[in-house]
C-alpha cells in the first residue's frame, strides 16, 4: 500500500497566498468591475533591465547553431556567472568568497527549502515569528516538527520579532543547532546591524549551530553601515551560508535565478561530534538532484554583474524604494505605527483590528491587496504588510483609496 507522507496533514491548510488569491478571486467574480491594485505578494512589476534582454537575446542565438549550442552545464553553475557574484557581491566588498563556494540555482525559495535535507531529523531549529513561511513549512515537511496548534509547530523555538526588540530578534534562552535569519527582512522589513549579526555568529560558533541567512532583500540596503553579507562578520564562514536571489535585486521573478553561499570553511558535525564540511555536501546533492539553471538565464544573470548591469538594477531597486517611502510616510500619516520600507520592499503596519479583518476591509472598500500578517506567524497578528512592489501610480492611488476607506 502506498502511503502519503503524513507530516503533511500537519500542514495548515493551504500557503498563505494562495489563501490571498483565492479569496481576491472571490472578490473579483463578485465585482468585476472593481479595479483591484495588488501590493500584496512579493512579486516585481518592472520590465528586466535591458542589459539583462540583451544578453538573453544573444545566448538564445547561440542556441540556435550547432557550433554554440549548450546542452546540460555544471549543475552548479557557469564559472562565468559564479566569478562575477564573488567579485562584485562579495570580494569588491572585502568578503573573501570564492566563486567555487557559490552555487548558482533557479530560486532561493527552492534552495531554502532542500537546504534542510543535509540536516539530521532531530536537531532543534529556530525560526524567527513573523517569518517568510517556507522555512517552517519545508521543515513540517520533513518531519521535523510536531502538530500545530494555535499556530505554531510543536518541537520548533520561535524567536519572536517585535516592536520592541525593533523585529530583530533576541538569541534564544535554550541551546538550538539550525537558526533561520532574513535581513532585510521579510515581512517586517526590519534589517539586522552589524553588531547585531555578531551575536549570532557568536552564538552560532560556541553553540556548534548553523546559521541559514537569507538575504534575498539585500539589494534594498542604501544605509552604508548595514552589512550586506552574513559574511562581512568575522567567523561567519565557518557557521554560516547564505542565501541571494535575481528575482528582486534584477526582476528575476519569472526569469528563475537566484544563488547559495557555502563557504569551503562551513561545517557541520556528525554523530560523534566530528566537524563535517557542508560544501560537499550541498555539492553531492545538487549534482543528484538538480541539473543547473538554462545557459541563456545565466547569462542574462551574467550581465547584471556589468557595470552597468549594475547601474541599471541600482535604478530599478530605486523605484521600488521610492514607493516603500511613499507608503511609509502616508500609513504614517493616516496614524498607523509603521516598520520597515527604508532599506526593504516592505512595510509592516501595526492595526487595531485584527490581520484578516483589516485585509478583508482593504481589498472591499479600497479594491487594494495587502498580506494578512497573521500570515507569517503568532507575533504578526494585527499586522499588515504592505509591498512596495507596483508602479509608483498604483502605489499613489492605492494609498488614496486606503486614506479614502479609513476616514
Ligand atoms: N527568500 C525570501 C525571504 C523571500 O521573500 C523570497 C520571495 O519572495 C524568496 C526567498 C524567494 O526568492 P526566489 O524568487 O529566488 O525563489
Amino acid at each position: 500500500m502506498i502511503r502519503a507522507n503524513e507530516h503533511y496533514t500537519k500542514l495548515k491548510a493551504s500557503y498563505l497566498f494562495s489563501d490571498i488569491a483565492r479569496r481576491v478571486a472571490a472578490f473579483s467574480k463578485e465585482n468585476p468591475h472593481r479595479d483591484i491594485i495588488r501590493l500584496g505578494i512579493g512579486d516585481v512589476t518592472r520590465a528586466l533591465p535591458s542589459v539583462c534582454i540583451d544578453a538573453f537575446h544573444r545566448a538564445v542565438d547561440e542556441m540556435a547553431s550547432d557550433t554554440t549550442f549548450r546542452g546540460y552545464g555544471p549543475e552548479q553553475g557557469y564559472d562565468f556567472l559564479r566569478s562575477s557574484i564573488a567579485h562584485v557581491d562579495f570580494q569588491s566588498r572585502g568578503v573573501t568568497i570564492e566563486a567555487d563556494e557559490i552555487f548558482i540555482s533557479d530560486g532561493a525559495k527552492c534552495d531554502t527549502g532542500n537546504i534542510q535535507e543535509l540536516f539530521a531529523g532531530d536537531i532543534t531549529i529556530a525560526i524567527p515569528d513573523p517569518v517568510y513561511p517556507v522555512y517552517v513549512d519545508t521543515n513540517v515537511m520533513a518531519g521535523r516538527t510536531g502538530e500545530n496548534s494555535e499556530g505554531r509547530y510543536g518541537g520548533l523555538v520561535y524567536l519572536e520579532s517585535t516592536a520592541a526588540n525593533g523585529f530583530v530578534p533576541a538569541l534564544p534562552d535554550k541551546p538550538v543547532d539550525l537558526i533561520y535569519l532574513c535581513f532585510p527582512n521579510n515581512p517586517t522589513g526590519a534589517t539586522a546591524t552589524r553588531e547585531q549579526l555578531k551575536l549570532w555568529v557568536n552564538y552560532a560558533r560556541e553553540h556548534k549551530a548553523l546559521i541559514l541567512f537569507d538575504a534575498a532583500y539585500e539589494c534594498f540596503i542604501r544605509d552604508a553601515s548595514l552589512p550586506h553579507s552574513i559574511f562581512e562578520i568575522e567567523g561567519a564562514n565557518e557557521v554560516a551560508i547564505e542565501f541571494r536571489s535575481l528575482s528582486k535585486s534584477a526582476g528575476f521573478t519569472g526569469t528563475r535565478c537566484a544563488f547559495t553561499v557555502i563557504p569551503k570553511k562551513c561545517r557541520v558535525f556528525d554523530g560523534q561530534g566530528s566537524p563535517v564540511a557542508l560544501h560537499p555536501l550541498w555539492l553531492r546533492r545538487q549534482s543528484t538532484k538538480f541539473n543547473g539553471v538554462s545557459y541563456p538565464v545565466q547569462r542574462a544573470a551574467e550581465a547584471v554583474y556589468t557595470p552597468e548591469g549594475q547601474r541599471q538594477c541600482t535604478e530599478l531597486v530605486d523605484y521600488y524604494l521610492k514607493n516603500a517611502a511613499l507608503i511609509l510616510e502616508r500609513m504614517t500619516a493616516l496614524g498607523f505605527t509603521c516598520a520597515g520600507g527604508r532599506n526593504a520592499p516592505y512595510i509592516w503596519i501595526k492595526s487595531t483590528m485584527d490581520s484578516w479583518a483589516l485585509f478583508d476591509l482593504l481589498l472591499a472598500k479600497a479594491g487594494v491587496v495587502c498580506t494578512p500578517g497573521s500570515g507569517f506567524g503568532k507575533c504578526g497578528e494585527s499586522y499588515i504588510r504592505i509591498s512596495a512592489f507596483n508602479s509608483y501610480e498604483n502605489v499613489e492611488k492605492a494609498l488614496d483609496r486606503i486614506g479614502t476607506a479609513l476616514s
